[in-house]
């Protein structure tokens, strides 16, 4: 059972998993039956560092594989830090498994990254930020950030993956699950002892994750946002389901209590969502700024573009209810959300 990847955990014959680390991003090894590793994951080269992939090498040796070695790694979602390495490790012989919404995105690389972030600008704008926020949210990222686009020819469908056989007998299948991004998927490991969750960005041990705002059509001149409050719920509503012993996060540390990080992700979107139902029922009608300031009176401007996301996803879980809706503004560009039925 024991493999060079695995160490006694604290509970005794439980194998708790080691991921390779760049900066706080994990990368989960886990050997297959037939020989070879799947990697949770690719990485990425945080801030354009081009040591990352030695370091990762590094690592992988400690562990006892090497980068060719891998076989198969799969990407829970397109975001640069779970994705910026993907093209390297196709590279070295690996197939790449992601779901189909994320692959334009794997294979654009820093271009769809681009893209993203400009249309996001323009729809905080539109949801009323002021010009000054906006520039601010854009200032932002001065880094070098490095993101080769992946071939499409060297990504499957995890769509079409099938399960793994891993060589501690477990088996090892990708779920559905969109709500961080489009394309967002989990990998779910079965055992004698529950389920190993490996969530990506999908629960985090020590943050609520955001649901981001994503534009599908970006790279084509598509401003069409994707609702993903509403679709990330769902998703981990069908988790929680599950019997889940232990969470292998994108970020952090092993959660052995699963139930607590749910409970919390479910009583944080019930609060808040709370919040955003109330400051808008009270206007009536306002833009996803305003009901942003009207729940978070004294946020600094540097953080208000992630609050506002939050917002956007709570005002879309109310338009799914019934409970609200989206008009354009009187100047014909602004979107308004309004209180009440159409
Ligand atoms: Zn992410």
């Amino acid at each position: 059972m024991n493999s060079p990847m695995y160490s006694s955990g604290p509970r005794g014959p439980i194998m708790s998993p080691i991921p390779l680390r760049i900066a706080d991003n994990n990368l989960w090894p886990f050997r297959l039956a037939t020989g070879g590793v799947l990697l949770v994951d690719a990485g990425w080269e945080p801030d354009g560092d081009v040591e990352a992939w030695g370091s990762i090498e590094a690592q992988a040796a400690g562990l006892g594989f090497s980068a060719h070695d891998v076989r198969v790694v799969v990407v829970t979602h397109e975001h640069i830090d779970h994705a910026g390495l993907a093209a390297r490790w196709a590279r070295e012989g690996a197939r790449i498994v992601a779901r189909r919404a994320g692959m334009a995105a794997l294979a654009a690389g820093l271009e769809g990254l681009r893209a993203q972030r400009h249309t996001r600008a323009a729809e905080l704008a539109r949801q009323g930020a002021p010009a000054e926020v906006v520039a601010g949210l854009l200032g932002t990222r001065t880094a070098q950030q490095r993101w080769e686009p992946c071939p499409l020819d060297a990504i499957d469908a995890a769509e079409d993956s099938g399960s793994w056989v891993l060589a501690d007998g477990r088996s090892l299948r990708l779920v559905a699950a969109p709500g961080h991004t489009p394309g967002n998927l989990v990998a779910v490991i079965e055992g004698p002892d529950g389920l190993d969750l490996c969530s990506g960005d999908t629960l985090l041990p020590t943050t609520i994750p955001t649901p981001g705002l994503h534009f599908p059509g970006a790279l084509d001149g598509d401003p069409t946002r994707w609702p993903s409050l509403p679709p990330f719920l769902r998703s981990v509503a069908a988790l929680r389901a599950l019997p889940v012993a232990r969470i292998l996060p994108g970020h952090g540390e092993v959660v052995d209590e699963p139930t607590r990080l749910f409970a919390q992700f479910e009583a944080h979107h019930a609060r808040r969502g709370a919040r955003v139902r109330g400051a808008l029922a009270a206007a009536g009608t306002a833009t996803a700024f305003e009901v942003t300031r009207a729940v978070f009176p004294r946020l600094p401007d540097s953080r208000i573009g992630q609050a506002m996301t939050e917002t956007i996803g709570h005002l879309d879980l109310l338009a799914e209810q019934g409970a609200a809706h989206a008009e354009r503004g009187d100047d014909g560009a602004r979107i308004v959300w309004r209180w009440g039925l159409e």
